[in-house]
C-alpha cells in the first residue's frame, strides 16, 4: 500500500525565521498522531536549520525546494546535496516557478533528481503542462517527455524515495484546479512511464497532484486510485489549511 505524501511548497514565504518556526510548529502539532499520511513541510531553505531545530524529529518531515546537481563548485547563489543532507529528506527537484524562473530544463532536472538520490535525499520530481500545451493537446507529449528527462538518471526505482508531482502550470496559484479524473488520467500515464522503467517498483511510487489543492478539493485527488498525495502551495501556509489537507489524505482510500 502506498502512503500518501503531502508536501507543503512554501516557496518564498515566510520573510522571518520566527514566522517559519511558528508555522513548523503549528504543523507539527496538526500533524501529531497522524498515522498513514507522510506530511512533509518545504520552508525557504534559509529557514532550514531553524525550523529543524524548532520541530525536532517527529511527524513532519522537512524538504527543500530546489537544489543544486553538483556537490561543489563555482555556483553562485546555489546549495548544494552536501548542505542539504542531515537537513531535510526530501527536495522538490523541477517545480515549474523554477523552469519559468530559473532556466531549469528537462535535461537539469534530470541530473537533479540522479544527484538528489545520489546523495539520500528522496526528489519530488514536478511535471505539468503549461495552459497553451494543454490548450493544444500536447498534455500527454510533455507529460511523457519531462517524465523520462526527470528519471533519465536513474537505472532503476525501486529504493530511491522517488515521489513524482504532477502540476499542471495552468493550475498552479490560480484557483483553477485539475479536475479528479483529468488528474487521474496523467497519473496512470506517469505510472506507465514508471513501469517501463522498472516494473517492480512502479506500484510503489507515490504519484502527488498539485495546483491550487485546497482542503475543499483535495478528498476529490485522493479518492482516484493513482494519486498518493499532493504537493501544495498556497494552502500550506495555513497551517489549518494544510492539516485539514492531511486528514483528508489519512480518511481516503489506501492505494496499492
Ligand atoms: C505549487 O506551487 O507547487 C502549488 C501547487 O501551488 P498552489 O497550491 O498554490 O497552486
Amino acid at each position: 500500500m502506498r502512503v500518501p505524501v503531502i508536501a507543503g511548497n512554501w516557496k518564498m514565504n515566510p520573510t522571518s525565521a520566527s514566522e517559519a518556526t511558528s508555522l513548523a510548529l503549528a504543523v507539527r502539532d496538526a500533524a501529531d498522531g497522524l498515522a498513514g499520511v507522510t506530511a512533509v513541510i518545504c520552508p525557504p531553505t534559509i529557514w532550514l536549520s531553524d525550523v529543524q531545530r524548532a520541530v525536532g524529529a517527529g511527524r513532519v518531515h522537512l524538504g527543500a525546494q530546489t537544489m543544486a546537481a553538483d556537490e561543489r563548485g563555482a555556483f553562485t547563489g546555489e546549495t548544494s546535496p552536501l548542505m542539504l543532507r542531515g537537513l531535510a529528506e526530501f527536495v522538490i527537484i523541477g517545480h515549474s516557478e523554477r523552469r519559468q524562473y530559473d532556466g531549469e530544463t528537462d535535461e537539469s532536472v534530470g541530473r537533479k533528481v540522479a544527484s538528489a538520490v545520489a546523495h539520500g535525499l528522496r526528489p519530488i520530481a514536478a511535471v505539468g503542462e503549461r495552459a497553451e500545451e494543454r490548450r493544444s493537446g500536447a498534455t500527454s507529449h510533455v507529460i511523457d517527455r519531462q517524465v523520462r528527462a526527470a528519471l533519465a538518471g536513474l537505472e532503476r526505482l525501486a529504493g530511491t524515495g522517488l515521489v513524482v508531482a504532477y502540476e499542471p502550470v495552468w493550475a498552479i496559484g490560480t484557483g483553477d484546479a485539475a479536475s479528479g479524473p483529468d488528474a487521474q488520467a496523467v497519473a496512470v500515464q506517469i505510472r506507465a512511464i514508471l513501469a517501463e522503467i522498472d516494473p517492480e517498483a512502479a506500484d510503489e511510487i507515490p504519484i502527488q497532484y498539485g495546483g491550487s489543492c485546497t482542503p475543499e478539493n483535495a478528498a476529490a485527488y485522493f479518492a482516484q486510485p493513482d494519486i498518493d498525495g499532493a504537493l501544495v502551495g498556497g494552502a500550506s501556509l495555513k497551517a489549518d489549511a494544510f492539516a485539514a489537507i492531511l486528514h483528508a489524505a489519512v480518511d481516503a482510500p489506501r492505494h496499492a
